[in-house]
């Protein structure tokens, strides 16, 4: 008897705090042209394992002007999958959206992306993903075979009756024949998979894009190959499809870059920065993969990343720094109360130039600087001491003379200079050596 009760009172309690669990929410973007036009809702992140599903549509909202017509952007449908690098944290988010529980913990991401979808302004959906192998219309191995959802584009049925854009398989069809001429290697050939869901298929019956078709909404999905390993190739890939499918609804758009692999690559790798506590700012493209003493506050720290996969996932002593699944950076941290009575310090850069900087500022400078005292101030510049020196402000600091490991970039370009008031941290002001 006991033993029963306490087997009910686990599953009660599990219960409990699997409903007390809820996914992140995703971020919508607007990109709206001047000149009324169609519009296109780009789904990405539904499936936390497809990196070529979010940083996709990471791009198209970083580097694309619509000039024509509108395209919305959701870049992280399922963020806590994304972290994780998981398929479905909470089971497959892709199996949702005919039934789910309101304990569920992507019940709201799911219920809220069903809302979008079916605003009436939305003319086509586009859902990302990738997926295995290589799609063959014959059976050819375990990777190139019917079965393989790799290079897809996934249609649940060839035709909406009689609604705009409702020609699913000729649309797939312009797709694919003009990807098909701009491939890097001949074997990844794009095809039309046809799911025939209604009929066929009844677990793609749960999927997004069937809900959307089941609204009168045309929708298909991208998947890119889970077997071509190089991000940018897979990224490349989707662009060019989302491009072709915006010449076909109309949709006119500039790109500030040239649509090659290098360029894709380099994008893809611009991490932007964070800042944490609102006095803490770090450049993420090229950051140190461990910054020891990071200033941090016991309870919460607040990240604002300005890369829209940009999130923080906390660790024993500190922090990992995550630009979708890539883990860029680990914070260990130092902690600190942070009560201080100003805001700022005054920087004279190379004995010439003056500057007022604000904690999380950056201050560039050739050969050396000075921080100007400040009553209470105590400063501190990362990598430098000099015997029996407390605070190392009114000083000229020769760059030479500070130890580059403890710089924050792998350059050894950007030296952290902290303040503290008491035994409060104030906040950081980044050093950055140019020429
Ligand atoms: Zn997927």
């Amino acid at each position: 008897m006991n033993l029963i009760k306490v087997i009910f009172c686990l599953v009660f309690l599990f219960e409990i705090s699997y409903a007390s669990i809820k996914n992140k929410p995703f971020d919508i973007y607007e990109l709206n042209g001047n000149i009324n036009g169609n519009t296109l809702l780009v789904i990405g992140g539904i499936h936390g394992d497809e990196p070529g599903g979010y940083f996709t549509p990471t791009l198209l909202l970083q580097h694309y002007k619509i000039k024509k017509g509108n395209v919305l952007v959701v870049p992280n449908l399922n963020p806590d999958s994304i972290l994780n690098f998981k398929r479905g944290l909470y089971k497959d988010m892709n199996r949702k959206f005919a039934v789910i529980s309101k304990n569920d913990p992507d019940y709201d991401n799911v219920e809220r992306i069903k809302g979008i979808i079916k605003d009436e302004k939305v003319n086509f959906i586009l859902n990302l993903h990738d997926g295995h192998g290589f799609y063959r219309e014959k059976w050819e191995n375990s990777i190139f075979n019917p079965r393989a959802w790799g290079q897809t584009y996934v249609i649940d049925q060839k035709q909406l009756d009689d609604v705009l854009f409702g020609n699913l398989d000729e649309i797939a069809q312009n797709i694919v024949n003009s990807l098909n001429k701009s491939l890097h290697y001949d074997y990844h050939t794009f095809g039309i998979r046809n799911t025939e869901t209604r009929h066929k298929d009844e677990e793609q019956q749960n999927s997004l894009t069937f809900f959307a078709i089941s609204n009168l909404k045309p929708a298909l999905a991208i998947e890119t190959s889970k077997n071509i390993k190089d991000l940018e190739l897979k990224t490349f890939y989707q662009l060019s499809s989302i491009e072709v499918l915006m010449g076909i609804l109309g949709i006119e758009f500039e790109r500030d870059f040239e649509l090659t692999l290098s360029e894709v690559s380099k994008k893809i790798q611009e991490y932007g920065e964070v800042t944490i506590n609102n006095n803490v700012k770090i450049p993420l493209s090229n950051v140190r993969r461990v910054i020891n003493f990071a200033p941090l506050k016991v309870g919460d720290n607040e990240f604002v990343f300005s890369h829209p996969l940009g999130r923080e996932k906390r660790i024993k002593n500190g922090y990992e720094l995550y630009i979708g699944n890539i883990k860029v950076s680990t914070l260990r941290a130092d902690y600190f109360s942070m009560k201080c009575s100003f805001d700022s310090m005054e920087i004279v850069s190379d004995n010439k130039d003056m500057f007022l900087a604000s904690f999380g500022d950056t201050i560039s400078f050739k050969d050396g600087f000075l921080i100007k005292g400040k009553n209470t101030a105590r400063v501190n510049v990362i990598g430098y001491s000099k015997k029996g020196v407390v605070s190392e402000s009114d000083v000229f600091i020769d760059s030479k003379l500070i130890d580059k490991n403890y710089s924050l970039d792998k350059s050894d370009s950007i030296f952290r200079v902290e303040v503290y008031e008491g035994n409060n941290f104030c906040g950081m002001i980044n050093l950055k050596k140019g020429n």
